[in-house]
């Protein structure tokens, strides 16, 4: 079997489950585009353990983890089922992988899985695992997290990353949804899509140093950029992403999308 591709995309605000966007329309569209994985292991900002965990429950629940945002939002629920049984593969792999890893059976979907997974599959039938990230271990961890997952794809896993291409929250503040981009999120933007149209996992994890403004674009602990480099290291060193879709919202997020075949 062919290797299922692997995403990464920028969930932006909450307010896209129901509200159409640019970004909520491509979202749309994405799940007919990639086809029906076997299952999807979607690793979201909105997690962050001190060791990775994975949810583990037949039936997790719909979290909304987010305040003051309308009603309607608050009623959708995401019935997806988990897989256990895959949830325990994943985390013998990882431990042949010498990362050390566990199960949380109560653990539900936060909205960066769900926000996104109900407009891509809104028949909620594949088999979803959530995936924590840790803020303290860095990008070449969540790499690492990654070279564990890759064999999965070969079995027809989604392997899939939920974050902000650029995400600034505090700067959001005062502006407006369709208000111009800011240089330092255009800048850090670019940067971030031509190292990963060219392959170039070691400038990509080496992001701190070597990407533009990028200190201002994911202030610590870079929550929202760290579950990039787990659909990065599923997929190999080297391997060049494609853009699938980009979008500015309140001048400061970048709501990219990229894929990996
Ligand atoms: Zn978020």
């Amino acid at each position: 079997m062919k290797s299922f591709p692997s995403i990464f995309i920028s969930h932006g605000m909450p307010i896209m489950a129901i509200l159409p966007s640019p970004t909520h329309n491509f979202l749309k569209k994405l799940g007919k585009k990639l086809g029906t994985p076997k299952a999807i292991v979607c690793v979201s900002a909105h997690w962050e353990t001190v060791a990775p965990m994975f949810s583990g429950a037949d039936f997790p629940q719909t979290i909304h983890d987010f305040y003051g945002f309308p009603r309607q939002l608050y009623e959708i629920s995401y019935p997806a089922p988990g897989n256990p049984l895959l949830a325990k593969e994943i985390t013998e792999a990882f431990s042949q992988n010498g990362i050390s890893s566990k199960i949380d059976f109560d653990k539900g979907f936060d909205h960066g899985v769900w926000v996104p997974l109900s407009l891509m599959y809104p028949e909620a039938e594949i088999p979803v695992i959530q995936l924590s990230i840790q803020g303290d271990l860095g990008p070449d961890h969540h790499f690492l997290m990654g070279n564990a997952l890759a064999r999965f794809r070969d079995e027809g896993v989604l392997i899939m990353g939920s974050g902000g291409a650029t995400h600034n929250l505090e700067d959001m503040h005062g502006r407006k949804m369709n208000d111009e981009p800011v240089q330092y999120a255009i800048n850090f933007d670019s940067w971030l899509e031509n190292n990963l149209l060219n392959g170039d996992a070691p400038s990509l994890l080496n992001y701190k140093k070597q990407g533009l403004d990028a200190e201002k674009n994911h202030p610590y602990p870079s929550e929202h950029f760290l579950p990039l480099f787990v659909p990065l290291g599923a997929v190999g060193e080297g391997k060049k992403a494609e853009l699938l879709h980009k979008e500015f919202i309140y001048g400061v997020l970048s709501l990219a999308a990229y894929i990996w075949h």
